[in-house]
């Protein structure tokens, strides 16, 4: 059985392990001339690394990164707000996760595909991102919803710091950072602003003014940060969610279907059990296999990508952080590990054991 996999990003690569795994001839094709992954930190919850698992790689991938122990909610004059321990997520490099997928993946780079017509396969998956031509093809009615928010990421070299945390500030600004190991360590900061057009100098001075007399280590990491580090994006999502399967032999997986606000750190983790999902229900009957993987995708990634988004709503709400918001964040914010929410989202296993376990 042959499958085209339109999109060479984390649910692309994953997809095409999962289903070589499962005796399928897989392809990926990616638009770009060279696979690789521009990126920051990426932090991976349990139920990533299950798939990972799942997929052979979970070690290597635990290997290249590293464990996020502790973390917490601190206001910007350093008062922790809750303060957790947690056990099981861990933190890794985007292109570090990147080149551990695609090892032994046959990948075409060089193709961009405009129309799935084209492409002659007994299953094709769209895991094109959040502009996905295959979604576009099939449902041009999802729309692209914008948070109004932005956020702004860099990896800084700093081994010596550990653990990590998010911090909240006036206006709706918040600051998290976390050590990654031997790669440094990961900060992002989100607002609630218009995308800048500004150089990443520029936006790098503004940076530096905006977390003028926060606590450390959070002036240092703006002030160790290089302009060609500086990675600055929209806070978009999906809305609603897309159906996940189109037809007899169509399907998406991860952002072309269901992208999310990062408020939960879970785009990518869900990007992973919908490819090992897919993969485990791929058998000659494609037709009925894609039925049961949109069934039992779609119900859950619409969850996630919904408290995503309150998540969002609250932590980047403009006015001082009541007591009743902060209780509510704490609660639901990544960095509530132990949180209910979490623990639930975290909570997935793969559909079936993995192949030749
Ligand atoms: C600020 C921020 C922080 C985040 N933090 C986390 C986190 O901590 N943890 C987490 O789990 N997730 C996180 N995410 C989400 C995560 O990055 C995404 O969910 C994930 O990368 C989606 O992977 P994907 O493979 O579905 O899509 P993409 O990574 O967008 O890959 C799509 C690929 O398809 C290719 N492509 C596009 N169109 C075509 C075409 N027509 N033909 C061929 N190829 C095409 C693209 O070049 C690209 O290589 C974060 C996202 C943001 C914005």
């Amino acid at each position: 059985m042959r499958a085209v996999i339109v999109g060479g990003g984390i649910g692309g690569l994953a997809t095409a392990r999962g289903l070589a795994l499962r005796g399928w001839d897989a392809t990926v094709l990616e638009r770009q001339p060279r696979l690789e992954a521009a990126g920051a930190g990426l932090s991976l919850w349990p139920n990533a690394l299950r798939a990972l698992d799942w997929l052979g790689i979970g070690d290597r991938v635990r290997a290249a990164g590293a464990p996020i122990t502790g973390g917490g909610l601190r206001t910007w004059r350093g008062a922790w707000l809750s303060r957790v321990s947690v056990a099981g997520p861990i933190v890794v490099h985007r292109a570090d996760l990147h080149e551990i997928l695609a090892d032994g993946v046959r990948v075409r780079t060089g193709t961009a595909v405009t129309d799935v017509r084209d492409l002659d396969a007994d299953l094709i998956v769209g895991a094109d991102g959040i502009g996905s031509a295959v979604r576009a093809q099939y449902a041009p009615r999802v729309r692209i919803r914008d948070s109004g928010q932005v956020s702004w990421r860099a990896v800084v070299p700093d081994p010596g710091i550990k653990g990590g945390g998010e911090t909240v500030g006036p206006g709706g600004v918040r600051f998290g950072h976390i050590g990654m190991g031997r790669r440094g360590v990961y900060w992002y900061a989100v607002a609630p602003a218009p995308l800048r057009t500004t150089s990443p100098d520029e936006q790098l001075a503004e940076l530096r003014r905006l977390f003028h007399g926060w606590h450390e280590p959070i002036p240092a990491l703006v002030a160790a940060t290089e302009p060609a580090a500086l990675l600055h994006h929209p806070l978009l999502d999906l809305h609603p969610v897309a159906p996940m399967r189109f037809g007899d032999r169509v399907a998406l997986v991860g952002d072309a279907a269901h992208a999310m606000t990062p408020n939960l750190g879970q785009g990518a983790c869900q990007a992973l059990e919908d490819a090992v999902t897919l993969a485990a229900l791929a058998d000659a009957d494609v037709a009925g296999a894609l039925r049961e993987y949109d069934m039992i995708r779609r119900k859950r990634v619409t969850m996630v990508v919904r408290r995503s988004w309150q998540v969002g709503r609250v932590m980047g709400a403009r006015g001082a952080l009541t007591g009743a918001l902060v209780r509510t964040a704490a609660r639901l914010a990544p960095s509530g590990a132990t949180s209910r929410a979490a623990e639930r989202t975290a909570a997935w296993e793969p559909p079936t054991p993995a192949p030749g376990a």
